[in-house]
């Protein structure tokens, strides 16, 4: 077997990643399969965290303004994150993996709470770890928190999966002209405003020297193809 490209990473999936073929929601055969996925890569010699979106239950921005404020529609984003996790935790055990949700938001009758020595046991203990609750902050996304939580955890890389096969100039899906790249720096990515991640995400990535590799999740099979250093994607950074 090759050697894996990276010994310890996040990977951070979207909720809408979960939603699968639905506009809403967890689609179940679609969380079975990431989870079997991620399972799977457990047979490589990599440290795994999760970092988990909210977006296919709720995000703050699209209420701010309506009623509720952005803060408190920031948390209810962070909650729905949590619910993800949560999700792809018992899925994930389900198939074989032992994970665990801890949360940046203190909630003990639910999980447990974040902090970095716990985490560091679990990833020890060869367990899945799933980051809740994004940074635990309003204004932020969980892109930043994959970010952020890769750099605490002294990860090599983040492995950032879309649902298109990496980091394009225009949205593939509207511009037959998009061009797709197969590497790039953090600073292109930000001076080109590539709409892969928050420009946040990308500033602490950079200044953290943290790459992040963009691939479709798409696939069966495709989280371990990337570590493995083999399947398509665009490495930024
Ligand atoms: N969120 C937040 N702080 C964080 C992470 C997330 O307030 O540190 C909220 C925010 O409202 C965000 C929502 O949680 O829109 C869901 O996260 P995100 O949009 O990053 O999910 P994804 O797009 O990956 O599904």
């Amino acid at each position: 077997m090759p050697e894996p490209a990276f010994r310890r990473v996040i990977v951070k999936i979207s909720g809408e990643a979960l939603s699968g073929p639905e506009s809403f929601g967890i689609h179940q055969p679609t969380l079975e399969r990431i989870a079997a996925d991620l399972a799977a890569a457990r047979a490589l010699p990599v440290t795994i965290g999760v970092v988990v979106g909210g977006g296919n239950i709720f995000r703050g921005v699209e209420v701010s303004g309506r009623g509720v404020s952005r803060t408190t529609g920031d948390t209810m984003g962070m909650l729905a994150t949590v619910m993800n996790s949560l999700a792809l935790e018992a899925a994930l055990e389900r198939a074989g993996a032992p994970a665990r949700t801890l949360s940046a938001l203190e909630m003990p009758q639910v999980c447990e709470l974040y902090t970095r020595q716990r985490a560091n046991k679990h990833l020890a203990e060869g367990r899945i770890v799933l980051f809740a609750g994004g940074t635990g902050n309003p204004y932020f996304t969980t892109d930043t928190t994959a970010v952020l939580r890769a750099a605490e955890m002294g990860c090599d890389s983040v492995l950032k999966a879309t649902n298109v096969d990496g980091v394009y100039s225009a949205d593939p899906k509207r511009d037959s002209n998009a061009k797709r790249f197969d590497a790039l720096t953090h600073q292109e990515a930000i001076a080109r405003d590539l709409r892969v991640m928050d420009m946040t995400a990308f500033a602490l990535a950079r200044e953290n020297h943290m790459p992040i590799i963009v691939f479709s999740i798409r696939d069966a099979g495709a989280v371990t193809a990337v570590l493995r250093g083999e399947g398509r994607a665009t490495r930024v950074g």
